[in-house]
């Protein structure tokens, strides 16, 4: 699909620089994971910025602008929910390169745990899919690279580490709710915060995870 965005990046940075009242250099990009990046000292203020910006209403660039121009402290709220929720016509054009999903692995299907956690904690309103990931290299492992929620795409992906019979299911289970956690964040919250660990903390497993996988540690960072 392909679908004319409402501005070229001249005119979204001038759209920017009129609402910033500073002068900016802006590049676009096509990251999945940060949307805008900047740092208020500098001048011209060089801005990265997420390439479904381009399709922003005026609410949102006020937003951005107001941001960027150091008259907001924080991500404005209307930006958060516009990158939670990009209008839907915006949302398919961003993600050219989709990623092929694969949920069955050698020893456990994703697809159906994901269903079963999503339908006894979360009432069914996990949309995000899931896939097992790629082998993660055995620096990067460690509590957090055991899954990964990328919003932007709305998919979760586990680490193949999971997938060996020696790995309780129970385990997967849990590993997969707390990337659907994450799946529910609002835009902006800390990703391993107060409210995140709490919720964390009310899965029956949580005692038996956190050990589970102090004990097997070197398992889950062996392969
Ligand atoms: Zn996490």
């Amino acid at each position: 699909m392909s679908v004319m965005p409402r501005f070229n990046r001249q005119q979204l940075r001038s759209e920017l620089e009129r609402i910033a009242r500073r002068p900016i250099r802006l590049t676009l990009t096509a990251n999945a994971s940060n949307y805008i990046s900047f740092s208020p000292s500098e001048n011209p203020l060089r801005v990265r910025i997420q390439r479904i910006f381009l399709d922003a209403s005026d609410d949102v660039l006020v937003g951005v602008g107001r941001w960027l121009g150091g008259r907001a402290k924080r991500c404005p709220k209307v930006v958060g929910r516009f990158i939670n929720s990009p209008p839907p016509e915006v949302a398919g054009v961003v993600h050219t390169r989709r990623r092929k999903l694969k949920p069955q692995g050698r020893c456990y299907h994703l697809g159906l745990l994901l269903e079963q956690v999503n339908a006894e904690y979360f009432e069914g309103s996990i949309s995000a899919r899931i896939s097992w990931g790629h082998r993660i290299s055995r620096r990067r492992v460690h509590a957090r690279t055991l899954g990964a929620y990328y919003r932007s795409e709305n998919v979760i992906f586990i680490s193949p580490v999971l997938d060996q019979w020696i790995v309780p299911e129970w385990f997967v289970s849990f590993t997969i709710y707390h990337e659907c956690l994450h799946a529910l964040q609002p835009f902006g919250q800390k990703p391993h915060g107060q409210a995140f660990r709490r919720a964390l903390g009310r899965h029956p497993h949580y005692g038996a995870a956190l050990q589970w996988e102090k004990a097997n540690i070197d398992l889950l960072t062996s392969r």
